[in-house]
């Protein structure tokens, strides 16, 4: 998705107050009736149904007057809303160029105000893999319903925590700066995902260090569940042409990508290890050509003997040198939010059948098209928010959570 973040500039006070309305009218209703916003933010004069109208017209909300005459976030005003509230807190100062476009996050590089480079990841919970399955359901009949925002901030929110604690253990991850909403601002790796490296002068040993680790994740309690070349960060590496990179002798591997991580206690846990291992052994069979010596499992349980094994299996590993899965569940993210992005993840939650994920891909504010950000680019097309303009923000949001209607 496009995030222009110029309409941030000429944003009130008055329009983050009443985008912040909309914010918590979303708490309880999927679109919010125009008169509660107005409430909400209480602007003097009913100023709200103004400000609503410029909202619309930089794409922060959207209109729909099917049931009643009501209104709801975009993505776009969610991001909005929580660039803000981090610029505010000081985290950075300055938004720059996409750098990535995951299945279901954009990663944009944001700069403080001494000049570092950080990644910001929005998550976009819904955007592919309801898509992928809205075809085939029947909304007349629908069980449950899902809030992307919802799900997006507890996709944020989990990630952040297994950033921090996967860190504080010696993993080696980007460094976890800080999270708002369904936004988590972390180090900026320099490298590039494992995918688009082509030549490696040494891949037994980062195959080695990669599969590694799978199983010291496994020891501390927790699977991956999405290792692969994406999620698979190579540093110091030259390049030969544009799509073309070889790594050099000094290189260094991070793994990124944690919403989806589970405890080894979860009941398909040996399913989600497997599917991890097997896929770092198929992409190096496939991209390095290495052959590998495995013992097949007899169906009895035995060990054929046929070379020696060097595959990884789930009920060889000791799970007792860290108990990182029970210290993440004291962690904020709770059993309830746990459970609740499982149903997601496994299909088994539909989805608010007005919500932006569904509706509509020709929508702009909802558009994400598939571009070529994760190729390096020289440069930082920074743009800043002058003192004055953040403070101007922040009181817009204090303003507004001083207003709340219940
Ligand atoms: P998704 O959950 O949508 O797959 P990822 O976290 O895997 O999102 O990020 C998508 C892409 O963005 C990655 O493949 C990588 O190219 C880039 N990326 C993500 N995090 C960082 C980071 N901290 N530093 C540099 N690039 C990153
Ligand atoms: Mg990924």
């Amino acid at each position: 998705m496009k995030l222009d973040v110029n309409a941030l500039r000429y944003l009130t006070k008055d329009d983050f107050r009443v985008l912040t309305a909309v914010e918590m009218g979303m708490r309880n209703h999927e679109i919010v009736p125009a008169e509660l916003i107005g409430r909400i933010a209480s602007l003097k004069h009913g100023g709200t149904y103004k400000v609503l109208k410029n909202l619309l017209k930089h794409k922060l909300v959207h209109h729909d007057s099917s049931k009643y005459d009501g209104f709801r976030l975009t993505y776009l005003g969610y991001d909005f809303l929580a660039i803000k509230t981090l610029v505010n807190r000081g985290v950075f100062a300055s938004v720059g160029r996409q750098i990535g476009v995951g299945k279901e996050s954009d990663i944009f590089e944001v700069a403080t105000e001494d000049g570092t480079v950080l990644a910001m990841k929005l998550h976009r919970l819904g955007r592919v893999s309801f898509r992928a399955v809205k075809s085939k359901r029947d909304y007349l009949r629908h069980r449950r319903s899902f809030n992307w925002l919802y799900l997006s901030r507890l996709a944020a929110l989990k990630e952040f925590a297994f950033m921090k604690a996967l860190e504080e253990h010696g993993f080696p991850v980007p460094n976890a700066v800080d999270c708002n909403r369904h936004c988590v601002i972390m180090s900026l790796v320099q490298g590039y995902p494992l995918v688009q490296v082509k030549e490696l002068p040494n891949p037994d040993t980062i195959f080695e260090t990669i599969l590694g680790l799978v199983v010291r994740l496994a020891e501390h309690g927790l699977i991956h569940c999405d290792f692969n070349e994406f999620n698979i960060m190579v540093s110091y590496c030259f390049m030969i042409s544009w799509s073309h990179y070889c790594i050099d002798d000094d290189e260094k591997v991070t793994m990124i990508d944690f919403p989806q991580m589970i405890s080894v206690s979860h009941r398909n846990a040996q399913m989600y290890f497997d599917r991890d291992i097997e896929c770092i052994f198929k992409f190096f069979r496939k991209r390095f050509h290495l052959s590998f010596d495995e013992k097949e499992v007899e169906s009895d349980g035995s060990d054929s003997e046929q070379n020696g094994s060097c595959r990884p299996r789930f009920s060889d590993i000791n799970k007792v040198s860290g108990c990182l899965d029970k210290e993440l569940e004291a962690s904020g993210f709770t059993r309830k939010d746990q459970d609740d992005m499982e149903k997601f993840v496994e299909g088994d939650v539909e989805e608010d059948p007005g919500s932006d994920s569904g509706e509509g891909e020709d929508e702009d504010d909802t558009a994400c098209p598939i571009n070529d950000a994760t190729l390096p680019l020289d440069g930082l097309e920074s743009l800043s928010l002058n003192r004055e303009e953040r403070d101007n923000l922040h009181e817009g949001d204090l303003e507004a959570n001083q207003n709340i209607v219940h």
